[in-house]
């Protein structure tokens, strides 16, 4: 069976609104859940700062929020799934940066960008050798969590 990523509807929209309003730099952040045979739950999702030289180009995850979360989760039963970012000028797939940034092999990658109608789109990937493998996608019915709040701040 496809392993596939099940996350809340309205948390998947929340995580997409989150890169639109962070353009033209990449948002970024955390995806908490659980993973199984199935594949990746996805229950809440963090904005981290995007802690980057150039935010406009790349990403990077502020390594406080992902302290503060593997903390909080030490005792589970979730954990740190995957994480998201946006592409302010590129498409919903990974980029050479994004092949050459995998460190984690576990890791969920959702990537938004701007389609071509100006929408934004959002994909899942998953490392795969060298590179990434899409992930199909079952959004769910679930209210899920966005937390903005969380203890972290978030807003520079
Ligand atoms: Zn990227």
């Amino acid at each position: 069976m496809t392993r596939r990523l099940w996350m809340a509807g309205r948390l998947w929209q929340r995580v997409i609104d989150d890169c639109r309003h962070r353009l033209p730099e990449e948002a970024c952040g955390l995806l908490i859940g659980r993973v199984d045979d199935a594949g990746w739950h996805v229950f809440r999702a963090c904005p981290s700062r995007n802690i980057a030289g150039n935010p406009r180009r790349h990403f990077e995850i502020d390594p406080l929020l992902r302290l503060k979360l593997e903390k909080e989760l030490r005792t589970g039963p979730f954990c740190v799934t995957g994480h998201y970012h946006g592409h302010p000028n590129g498409l919903a797939e990974p980029s050479a940066a994004d092949r050459a940034a995998i460190v984690e092999k576990h890791l969920l990658w959702l990537i938004a960008a701007p389609g071509s109608s100006g929408m934004m789109e959002m994909t899942a990937w998953r490392p795969l050798g060298n590179g990434f493998a899409p992930v199909p996608v079952t959004l769910t019915a679930d209210a899920g969590k966005w937390e903005e709040d969380a203890g972290y701040e978030f807003r520079q």
